[in-house]
């Protein structure tokens, strides 16, 4: 708190140059794999969410238009991140003990000490070599617990985009967060 207080004014500057949120609402853009997809309300329709000629549809109720864009991005999230981690340990020769998604505003992933490890489900909206690393970067650390030469030689051996993904991040990371 004290280190807060003393940086008032930088973290004022700072919050001041975040991105504008981008709600999901009918009409507005949502990025998906990096890439920007329109989302249209499809009344008079049932089930959810779903991709359809590069739009996000939405059925239902006009008002849970956008609890159902966030419910279908994250759902996405879970699948392709649990299985993209599963091949990647297996290429390792490790096993995760469970995947899962969350909300979370301060890392893109986890590794806990007793195997579970965590994306944050904005991710979907980056574009695949940024997920490729992330997942990669947490798989290792099934191995490794730390930071040290041998942790990054195992990511960079389950990921070549290290780099990219890593200054992509840095640029447009604070964009995901704002989103929805
Ligand atoms: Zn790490």
């Amino acid at each position: 708190m004290a280190l807060l207080t003393d940086n008032a004014a930088w973290v004022t500057e700072r919050l001041a140059a975040l991105p504008e949120k981008a709600p999901f609402e009918a009409g507005a853009n949502v990025m998906i794999d990096g890439v920007l997809h329109p989302i249209a309300h499809a009344p008079g329709t049932r089930g959810g969410a779903w991709i359809e000629d590069g739009v996000v549809r939405v059925a239902g109720d006009p008002s849970f238009l956008a609890r159902r864009v966030h419910d279908f991005l994250r759902a996405e999230a879970k699948r392709r991140f649990g299985a993209q981690a599963l091949v990647k340990a297996q290429r390792a020769g490790l096993a995760p003990r469970r995947v899962t998604v969350k909300n979370t505003h301060t890392r893109w992933g986890s590794c806990s000490p007793d195997g579970v490890l965590m994306f944050c489900w904005r991710l979907i909206m980056a574009p695949p070599f940024v997920q490729d690393y992330v997942v990669a970067h947490e798989v290792a650390h099934l191995r490794h617990m730390n930071h040290g030469a041998a942790f990054w030689a195992l990511t960079d051996e389950l990921s070549p985009h290290r780099t990219q993904a890593v200054a992509w991040l840095h640029e447009e990371g604070p964009r995901l967060l704002r989103a929805g």
